[in-house]
């Protein structure tokens, strides 16, 4: 029957006890304690047949009520309800419509989500973090977090558990580590009041509602929401929300891995970057145990598809890529386990866009890379949006808490577009830069091969470290 009267399983209960109940009293017929089976088969057989019909009247009529007001209660609920309420058409049927009040949302529990509801929550300020997978997502393996990363770690109180667990990789005013995702994503939740993520709650649409945005989710849920922020990354929601196209592809790819040595591996605590054969390949350890490497470049030969999907052709082509390098190097390749090997197809916002789009409108906007993706080549899209969560929590924190005579939604909105201004000379700087990067970096134009061996080698290789030095006193809180 239909589960609208939610009666399938009560009743399946009821058959049990009344076809049980018709059985035995025709087995035990005539009969005290002792079973009759035994007794002659015809006798029998006509006493089960007396029985099970006997159990069938009963059921029959029971059953048939059950279906039918199943049935009409269930088209009632759901057609007669769309005429009489105008049903959204996101809704599913089936489901059960909530609406549940928040005063922030954010979309995506990634770097930029969990590091905007950290820094709202040491501020005061309770926010409702939604997140489309079960667990935390942890893609990616590790992350280069870079001078700016420490210090908005630091600001949010968790850089030292961090640090403990990571080796430095560059000594003197530059902290430059190699996180390990998973643990800076456990770091960043650890501290958020419980309740703050919810899992499996994935955005797929939002609505206007006066002075709030409706928020609905796949399971076909409601939130109503004063502020809205969009930190759910490459196809986020709340970026097409804002009128953003998709990022551009660059037809790059970026295969990672990481190798494990339970012994602990013999790496000197130090970035390596080759470059040339149309490719960049670096090494990097991530603590005593795991050394990370990674290779950019454009797979187009072998067919994009084909070998991102199998990760033990990615694995071969890392290994004909890598041409004549050390044995060491070689070696962290070869001992990396294909399981632990991925591919990722690189794209970016243009430049363009972040200056010009809509980074914030009325009381919404986003964070991370759902504003600003961009290439790995700087190794600061983690970083920019820890960055952002500072910023952002601060200039709604000062929103919120300053000028009460202003109508609260305006006061939203003044907060979002400075955050909006502050970012969005920093983010395009990024891009643009990294694609660069990237792209002189990767090029085998005999012009560019002697600016960037000749000329620009010490400038290339000192520009990561610039780009991380972020003014500290937009990083506090
Ligand atoms: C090859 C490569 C190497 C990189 N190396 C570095 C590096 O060394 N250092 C560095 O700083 N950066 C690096 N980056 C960049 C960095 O990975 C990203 O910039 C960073 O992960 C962005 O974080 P985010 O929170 O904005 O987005 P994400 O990490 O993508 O998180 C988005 C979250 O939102 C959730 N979500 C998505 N859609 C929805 C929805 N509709 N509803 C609810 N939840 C949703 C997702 O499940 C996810 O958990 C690298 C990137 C690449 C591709």
């Amino acid at each position: 029957m239909p589960p609208d009267l939610g009666q399938g399983g009560c009743s399946a209960l009821g058959d049990g006890v009344i076809l049980a109940r018709c059985l035995a009293d025709v087995l035990l017929e005539n009969s005290t304690c002792q079973r009759r089976l035994d007794s002659e088969n015809e006798d029998e057989y006509r006493r089960t047949k007396k029985g099970l019909d006997n159990y069938a009247e009963k059921r029959t009529w029971r059953v048939f009520d059950l279906i039918c007001t199943g049935y009409m209660l269930g088209w009632i609920q759901e057609y007669l309800y769309k005429i009489v309420y105008f049903e959204p058409k996101f809704a599913r049927k089936g489901t059960t419509k909530m609406e549940v009040n928040a005063d922030i949302v954010i979309v995506g529990a990634g770097i930029s989500g969990l590091a905007t509801a950290l820094a709202l929550h040491r501020l005061g300020i309770k926010s409702l973090v939604l997140e489309s997978s079960n667990v935390l997502r942890a893609a990616g393996i590790t992350i280069t977090a870079w001078t700016n990363a420490w210090r908005v770690l630091d600001a949010l109180g968790i850089a030292d558990s961090l640090r403990q667990q990571h080796g430095q990789i560059f000594g003197g005013d530059d902290e430059v580590r190699c996180l390990k995702r998973k643990a800076l994503l456990e770091a960043l939740a650890k501290d958020l009041p419980s309740g703050t993520i919810r899992y499996s709650s994935k955005v797929v649409s939002i609505e206007e509602s006066g002075f709030s945005k409706l928020v609905h989710l796949d399971n076909g849920s409601t939130l109503k929401t004063k502020v809205l922020i969009g930190c759910d990354g490459v196809n986020s929601v709340v970026t097409k929300w804002l009128g953003f196209n998709k990022p551009t592809l660059l037809g790059r790819s970026a295969i990672r891995g990481c190798a494990y040595y339970v012994d602990g591996h013999s790496f000197e605590p130090k970035f390596d970057v080759l470059v040339g054969n149309g490719v960049r390949f670096g090494v990097v350890p991530c603590d005593h145990y795991a050394v990370y490497w990674f290779l950019t470049g454009s797979l187009s030969a072998q067919g994009n598809s084909t070998l991102q999907e199998n990760q033990l052709k990615l694995k071969q082509f890392v290994l004909n890529k890598l041409g004549k390098v050390s044995d060491h190097i070689r070696a962290v390749v070869e001992d990396t386990k294909v399981e632990e090997i991925a591919c990722a197809s690189l794209g970016y916002r243009p430049p363009l866009e972040v200056l010009f789009g809509n980074i914030s409108k009325d009381n919404v906007s986003v964070a991370g890379d759902a504003c600003h993706l961009m290439t790995p080549d700087l190794a600061q899209g983690g970083c920019l949006a820890l960055e952002d969560g500072i910023v952002l929590a601060r200039c709604l924190a000062d929103a919120l808490l300053e000028n009460e005579d202003e109508y609260k939604y305006e006061r939203i909105k003044h907060g979002l577009n400075n955050y909006a201004e502050k970012r969005r000379w920093r983010a395009v700087d990024l891009i643009y830069t990294g694609c660069m990067l990237g792209w002189i970096q990767e090029s085998e134009w005999f012009g560019v091969r002697y600016l960037r061996e000749k000329l620009l080698s010490h400038y290339l290789s000192e520009l990561p470290l610039k780009k991380a030095d972020f003014d500290p006193k937009q990083l506090v809180l």
